[in-house]
């Protein structure tokens, strides 16, 4: 088990950001926290990192305990906090040598270049961190993250701020640092899980709304929806009947064709009813497709 959060409880104050948590995460996974403002994720990741202690409850990372350990703990993660703070006016070889100084590193030369290749920072190595993109500072956050080589990487809302380029790139970067390291990471963004989880965790109000894969969780909306394009029949006054009857949401209409969204109160496969309908009543159906569930809706759902 890479780590194990058991009945962690954090309350600030009057007011409980986090209220009885337990999570298993195992080595090699890479799991997305998900939930609204507010929700409790990055006091949850802070409490993981050792930045902040619990109220009550208890953390093991690797086998090391945030109270008995946490300079062991420390040593087992990389943790990219949320807003990426970096001291701005280093050049980026610079930060990268004060950084592996704090971990003893040994071989430090080597391991910034090593770093420098994985992170893709080589065609701005030569510059001051506030000259970077932020695409490109988030690099240098990732560099740092992982200098120590460590088993598990915390990542607190990776993408926020990134252009559509720089997003897709820091994904695929996480996708491949994923690929043989334990990854927490915190976001709103539902695509962002959907391309890069295996696992989703949504957090609500403190407490764990839902913990599972990430296509079990996706299926746990029901797809009960049909997107229809018809050639229009020559007379309407069917179809008009139809229309009112069902209360069909219509995407797109033509001259020549309509484009509609029909629901359905029940999960079952309507597909070749609908088809022997329209064959029967002399409608010519044009396309036929399920809409894809989107993370978003189960999302929406559990945290309304
Ligand atoms: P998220 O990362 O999901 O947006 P946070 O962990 O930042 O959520 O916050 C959870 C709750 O705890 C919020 O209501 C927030 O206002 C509160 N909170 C976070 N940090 C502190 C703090 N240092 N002092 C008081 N309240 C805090």
């Amino acid at each position: 088990m890479s780590v194990e959060i058991s009945n962690i409880t954090k309350v600030y104050g009057q007011q409980k950001a986090l209220d009885n948590i337990n999570i298993s995460i195992n080595k090699g996974e890479v799991v997305g926290f998900l939930g609204p403002n507010g929700a409790g994720k990055s006091t949850l990741m802070k409490i993981i990192c050792c930045y902040i202690k619990p109220t009550s409850g208890t953390v093991d990372v690797c086998g090391y305990n945030i109270f008995d350990n946490p300079l062991e703990v420390k040593r087992h993660i990389g943790y990219l906090p949320e807003n990426n703070p970096l001291y701005t006016d280093m050049y980026i070889v610079e930060y990268l040598n004060f950084i592996s100084k704090i971990y003893h590193i040994r071989n430090q030369k080597k391991r910034i270049e090593e770093i420098i290749e994985i992170t893709g920072l080589g065609p701005e190595r030569k510059k001051v961190i506030n000259q970077l993109s932020k695409g490109y500072r988030q690099r240098v956050g990732l560099a740092q993250a992982l200098i120590h080589d460590p088993e598990v990487l915390i990542l607190d809302e990776p993408t926020t701020g990134l252009d559509p380029n720089q997003l897709a790139e820091i994904r695929q970067l996480i996708k491949s640092i994923g690929a043989d390291k334990t990854v927490v990471l915190s976001t709103h963004i539902m695509q962002e899980v959907e391309a890069i989880c295996n696992r989703v965790i949504i957090l609500n109000k403190g407490i764990v709304a839902a913990n599972d894969r990430t296509e079990i969780i996706m299926s746990m909306q029901k797809n009960t929806s049909l997107e229809i394009e018809l050639l229009k029949p020559c007379t309407n006054a069917p179809f008009d009947k139809f229309r009112h009857k069902h209360s069909l949401t219509i995407i797109d209409e033509s001259d020549s064709s309509v484009k509609f969204l029909l629901k359905f109160n029940t999960d079952e496969d309507l597909r070749d009813k609908i088809f022997n309908y329209a064959i029967e009543n002399k409608y010519t159906i044009l396309s036929m497709n399920k809409p894809q569930t989107k993370l978003e809706d189960v999302f929406i759902d559990i945290t309304r």
